[in-house]
């Protein structure tokens, strides 16, 4: 395996590098600002993102965010979410917001999500794929002239098909008045509708109030059995080993047992995120002791 070593503070440089790149993106024209542009770039925009932010997501009409768009994100005009104008010094009174491609040459006047059909291009009616059809607003077809503008009838994993669904450009106030998350204030360009560690993830996979929403409490308390996911199993585990180690003598001290108990402001995520960071401590541990080994170590002597 190929390894990269970095020269003493390479490692700062890079991560120095990745923020001025997750700030700048492209507006820098593929020419890096020297410091004073730098600072003055972002004393022009990071206010503006701050506060203006606009979060873009596809919604489906059972009211669930089905697609949360991200700088990445394609266009129905075959370009990214950040390719378009995202940053507002002033909000637009009027809506939808439209975000135009800033391409030179594009039609695309408005950002619009069409979704994927696994990695490739949806069908049209017309029998012809999503990117055969114009950019322009109307979005007729490049190949036929039967077609009146693209429609799909492709299914979402929500159940209703592609046309029923809205690409939607909303302020932070219109989406807390929908009780959809908005993550947190980030200085980032074209963040669009990314709030939170799984929003990159499907709607209906996705346990926030922008997707299917946080399964019930039974759901959550329902003891783990074979049929469930290895990583859930493998959270089951330490209850029986961390008593046989305090049991040994060995005890580890009570704070690294686990805390199986949701903590009421946390979120799905956090809660799992926060058992699994609990086991891999709790596991260092017993290394550490040197006895106690690992459930799955466990053989009969
Ligand atoms: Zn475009
Ligand atoms: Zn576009
Ligand atoms: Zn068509
Ligand atoms: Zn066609
Ligand atoms: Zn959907």
């Amino acid at each position: 395996m190929e390894r990269l070593t970095l020269p003493p503070g390479g490692a700062a440089a890079v991560d120095e590098y990745l923020e001025y790149r997750r700030i700048v993106g492209d507006d820098d024209g593929g020419k890096l600002f020297t410091p004073e542009e730098y600072e003055e770039y972002k004393r022009k925009v990071v206010p503006m993102r701050l506060q203006n932010r606009l979060f873009v997501s596809w919604r489906s009409p059972t009211g669930m965010d089905c697609k949360l768009v991200g700088p990445e994100t394609l266009c129905f005009c075959t370009h990214r979410y950040k390719q378009h104008k995202t940053d507002f010094e002033v909000l637009p009174q009027q809506r939808p917001i439209d975000l135009p491609c800033r391409v030179s040459g594009c039609l695309c006047r408005a950002y619009h999500y069409v979704p994927l059909n696994g990695t490739q291009p949806i069908r049209c009616r017309c029998k012809h794929l999503a990117d055969q059809h114009s950019a322009a607003p109307g979005f007729t077809c490049n190949t036929c002239s039967k077609c009146s503008g693209f429609h799909s009838c492709y299914t979402c994993a929500c159940g209703q098909p592609a046309y029923a669904h809205d690409t939607v450009v909303e302020t932070k106030q219109e989406r807390l008045a929908q009780g959809k998350p908005v993550g947190r204030d980030v200085p980032y360009a074209a963040v669009g509708g990314l709030t939170g560690f799984s929003s990159l993830a499907e709607g209906y996979m996705r346990l926030d109030d922008s997707g299917i929403g946080a399964p019930s409490v039974e759901v959550l308390d329902a003891p783990v059995t074979a049929m469930d996911h290895p990583f859930l199993k493998a959270l089951r585990e330490p209850s029986s080993s961390s008593a046989r180690t305090l049991a040994d003598g060995n005890a580890v001290g009570t704070s690294s047992q686990m805390s199986s108990l949701r903590r009421p402001e946390e979120d799905d995520m956090a809660f799992f995120e926060r058992r699994y960071q609990e086991r891999i401590k709790m596991e260092k541990a017993s290394k550490q002791k040197g006895k106690a080994p690992l459930p799955s170590a466990t053989k009969p002597s």
